[in-house]
């Protein structure tokens, strides 16, 4: 087909080279997509009403008071559907499962709620929704910013996608202000960093670095994965976007893979498209699962919150850990820089990976296992697991060091967890305090 008779036909039309899809769309629409039928809380109710009630789904039919699951990967056409295809509103009527279906459009709504954001996307994983996310905001030609110890997923599509689609990356220290500062260049688009780093819980300045993206005119997205809208809302501090691993927190019992993507309606819609071309779908059995887990996100939450600070401050003082990574050990942060840190706490045993290795061999409640958010406690070392493709050299300049643990402090009895950690650690030298 010639290029004349392609324009004829409107195939090229929305097709831009430039970044002018921050303005691309006109629409009114700013929230949603909802039905009649999806319950619409006030955004200032609190998060711990949101959770429970934001977006059900209110069946008109039977009057279940939950979301049923719509097990379909189609709907029945009517006027309404011809109309959305007409006016490309295809994101507002259920057609299709992929582009859209009532159960994504519950657990949408509740999160963007959680998150004081105006719409979601739901995607079949963390990291779905990272990659539909960096691709759309960015062109051929642009240059993204991001911190050195992403998630490792995160990192690798930074690393080799990126570049291999013409989109220059550069990696900085996310504490140093100057050197986010000193990366941006004429062609940034997006600066992506995570509010809690993974496994040793640096917290980079939201704020500061949502200045530094207005003023170069890029947008900041940030992973809200290990503090969850419960701890921190990234929107509130001048961030443009928020993506989540739902697989972590918001499922939160370790039975679902799953991410969100929050924000400005207009990037959504935008986010939602590409979702659609990559096949990110969130079935709607995940949904349903998704959207059971998230009601009791903040009850969840605060109890590991306080499960993580009691373990940490347990650690700190006994004598076989050499080192404790938690925002509040060692003055990393202020006390009550946001209302609590979530369930992670990474910590050195004395005498290395090999001790490391016993000391998690010896722990009777958590299992060992990666991964993190579930109800259940689980431990895993960074060194085999997430990092194990760095060198001894890379290892220790992220901060890695031998004997690293990290533990996913679930909502267990915290007394039974310290004396776990107690006897675990205490146990093959006798050393028991
Ligand atoms: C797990 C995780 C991801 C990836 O999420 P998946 O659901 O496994 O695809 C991204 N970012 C962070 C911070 C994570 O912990």
């Amino acid at each position: 087909m010639s290029s004349e008779r392609r324009s004829a036909l409107g195939f090229e039309e929305g097709r831009t080279s430039e970044a002018v899809w921050f303005n691309e769309l006109t629409r009114k629409r700013s929230t949603g997509p909802v039905s009649p039928q999806h319950r619409i809380m006030p955004r200032s109710a609190s998060p711990d009403t949101l959770a429970v009630h934001a977006g059900t789904y209110e069946d008109p039919t039977t009057g279940s008071v939950g979301t049923p699951i719509f097990q379909t990967s189609t709907f029945k056409l009517n006027d309404d559907s011809y109309s959305a295809f007409s006016d490309g509103a295809l994101r507002d009527v259920p057609i299709y499962t992929r582009y859209g279906n009532p159960g994504q459009w519950a657990v949408q709504e509740k999160v963007a709620a959680l998150e004081g954001g105006e719409s979601a996307v739901v995607t079949a994983s963390g990291m779905s929704a990272i990659a539909s996310t960096v691709f759309t905001l960015t062109n051929k030609g642009s240059h993204i910013i991001s911190g050195y110890d992403v998630y490792g997923g995160t990192y690798n599509l930074l690393r080799e996608d990126m570049p291999s689609c013409g989109r220059d990356v550069t990696f900085v220290d996310p504490l140093n202000i100057d050197a986010i500062k000193n990366a941006i260049r004429p062609e940034t688009q997006v600066l992506l960093f995570e509010s809690l780093t993974n496994p040793l819980l640096k917290m980079p300045p939201i704020e500061a670095i949502a200045e530094i993206a207005r003023s170069a005119n890029a947008l900041l997205v940030v992973d809200n994965t290990f503090l969850t809208p419960i701890n921190m809302r990234p929107l509130s501090l001048g961030a443009d976007l928020v993506v989540h691993s739902a697989t972590k927190y918001i499922g939160g019992h370790s039975d679902v893979t799953a991410g969100f993507v929050v924000g400005r309606r207009k990037f959504l819609d935008k986010i939602w498209a590409q979702t659609l071309r990559f096949g990110a779908t969130a079935d709607p059995l995940c949904c349903f699962l998704l959207e059971r887990g998230a009601k009791t996100l903040p009850l969840r939450v605060e109890r590991q919150n306080r499960n993580s600070a009691a373990i940490a401050d347990f650690l700190s003082r006994h004598d076989q850990v050499t080192r404790v990574h938690y925002p509040t050990v060692n003055d990393e942060v202020e006390a009550g820089a946001c209302q609590g840190y979530g369930g992670v706490v990474s910590f050195e045993v004395a005498g290395g990976d090999d001790r490391a290795f016993e000391v998690m061999r010896n722990l009777r409640i958590p299992y060992v296992a990666t991964s993190l958010g579930g109800v259940e406690s689980l431990v895993s070392m960074p060194s085999n697991t997430s990092h194990s493709s760095l060198t001894a050299r890379q290892k220790a300049l992220i901060g890695i060091n031998p004997g690293l643990i990290r533990m996913a402090v679930g909502i267990e009895s915290v007394d039974e967890l310290i004396e776990d950690l107690d006897q675990a650690l205490g146990r093959d030298n006798g050393v028991r305090r």
